[in-house]
């Protein structure tokens, strides 16, 4: 077995002189770059005595790991600027604090009823199985607690989520994350699958896994046999910059999609990584090619450490003009930002619905055209009561789906809520009123 002491200066050296073990997923986290002279070192670049401190400065507070594989990616003439550098390897602007950074951005840990799970949503919680990622993403929201602990929870904090899931019919989508789910070993990952996939309400189970980018090499012929006893089972990578395409992440993608997981993307829109319409039509273009559909492109957050990261909001309205009516429709995410306090996630698009009346709308499309849609002079609409079963449209609802009460704006909208409105809980106007409400 090679030593990380005995790979050879230049990255390309390294690859070439481990070809055998290059492949092996093991070999490749054994051989994370983690330090900062090892970094100097397979990336041919002296540091500076300053730029040293600096990163190293950065180190302390958020740790840096990187695979070989991935740190091979990096344009070595020009790493400065390349996508692959500035998302791996540490900058001293991680350490600008701004006033309007929060600790938990999205509030996961107040949106915690045990330790591994979040439940925000109705239907659906965040379960974090593993601790620990392939690399460590300089953008990671969840910086905060990367490189904090061993790679797999406690039994009893396992045992106890299950437990949370078993109590609430109501969850039928389990998300697996972490840390990366894919960095457990097969067996551990089966055991959890297994014992997931006997909780009868859940219906699918998903992974959120970088690995298919930075390591492409853990998606093994035996993990795609274990993952595919468990369907439905939906797959959500985080590819942000065409460049992360290479043989061997696109024939990781063709194990997964072969073993029929529909795979989606998670991208996080990042300046000077892919804060550009024509990087980001490519990169869509290359996930559909690939048989993945981009799912969600995100507002960098306002977790520590991410300020110099961030675009405004308009940039990526641009980026999703360009892409509407320009390409493929299955090529173009939904554009969310996840909420500060746990609101969760907030779709932006641009607008298409320019103005209307009592019978008609005026729409624009991507060319700047500007049309009208006639609305029908004859519309009966059914009035809703909740009453399914005796509804003209709903002939064979099952009994559990049918009569659910409508939530937040869903409320202001259907008809068997007398609400009109919605009110934040501590207004003073309202405490004005005679009535108190
Ligand atoms: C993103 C997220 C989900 C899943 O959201 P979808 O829109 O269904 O993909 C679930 N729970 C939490 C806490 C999340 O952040």
């Amino acid at each position: 077995m090679t030593h990380i002491k005995t790979i050879p200066p230049s990255i390309e050296q390294a690859a070439e002189e481990n070809k055998q073990r290059w492949k092996d997923w093991k070999w490749q986290v054994g051989h994370s770059i983690t330090d900062i002279k090892t970094l100097e070192r397979m990336l041919d670049i002296p540091l500076s005595d300053t730029e040293r401190k600096d990163i190293q400065k950065t180190c302390d507070i958020f740790p840096m790991s990187i695979t070989p594989y991935y740190l091979s990616l990096i344009d070595t003439h020009d790493p400065y600027h390349d996508p692959i550098f500035k998302q791996a390897v540490p900058s001293v602007g991680e350490l600008i604090i701004e006033d309007y950074d929060i600790h938990d951005p999205l509030g996961e840990d107040a949106d915690s009823p045990c330790p591994l799970i979040t439940h925000r949503y109705p239907d659906r919680i965040l379960f974090l199985i593993s601790n620990t990622c392939a690399m460590y993403c300089r953008h990671c929201t969840r910086k905060r607690k990367v490189g904090q602990v061993s790679s797999i929870p406690l039994e009893e904090e396992l045992e106890a989520a299950y437990s949370y899931i078993e109590n609430h019919p109501e969850i039928r989508d389990v998300l697996l994350s972490g840390g990366d789910p894919l960095m457990l070993s097969d067996h551990q990952l089966d055991r959890i699958l297994s014992r997931l996939r006997k909780i009868p309400h859940i219906e699918i189970i998903r992974i959120g896994s970088r690995v298919p980018v930075v390591l492409p090499f853990r998606i093994t012929d035996n993990l795609v046999s274990i993952l595919k006893k468990y369907h439905p089972l939906w797959l959500n990578t985080h590819f942000n910059h065409p460049k992360e395409f290479t043989d061997d992440s696109r024939n990781a993608l063709a194990k997964l999609a072969d073993a029929g997981i529909p795979l989606g993307n998670q991208s996080v829109l990042l300046a000077g990584v892919n804060d550009c319409p024509v990087i980001m039509k490519k990169l869509v273009q290359e996930l559909v090619k690939n048989r993945v559909r981009p799912y969600y492109l995100f507002q960098c957050d306002l977790a520590e450490g991410l300020a110099h990261f961030r675009t405004p909001v308009g940039k990526g309205i641009e980026i999703i003009e360009s892409l509407i009516g320009h390409t493929s429709g299955l090529a173009v995410p939904t554009y969310v930002i996840d909420a500060p306090g746990g609101g969760g996630k907030i779709p932006v698009m641009p607008y298409y619905l320019v103005s209307w009346s009592s019978n008609k709308v005026v729409l624009r499309n991507y060319e700047g055209m500007c049309t009208t849609y006639q609305e029908p002079s004859s519309y009966e609409g059914v009035t809703c009561d909740l009453r399914c079963e005796s509804c003209v449209l709903q002939h064979s609802i099952d009994e559990e789906s049918a009569g659910k009460r409508a939530q937040g704006i869903e409320a202001l909208l259907s008809d068997y809520e007398n609400d009109i409105t919605i009110l934040p809980a501590d207004l003073d106007r309202i405490s004005r009123r005679a009535d108190g409400d």
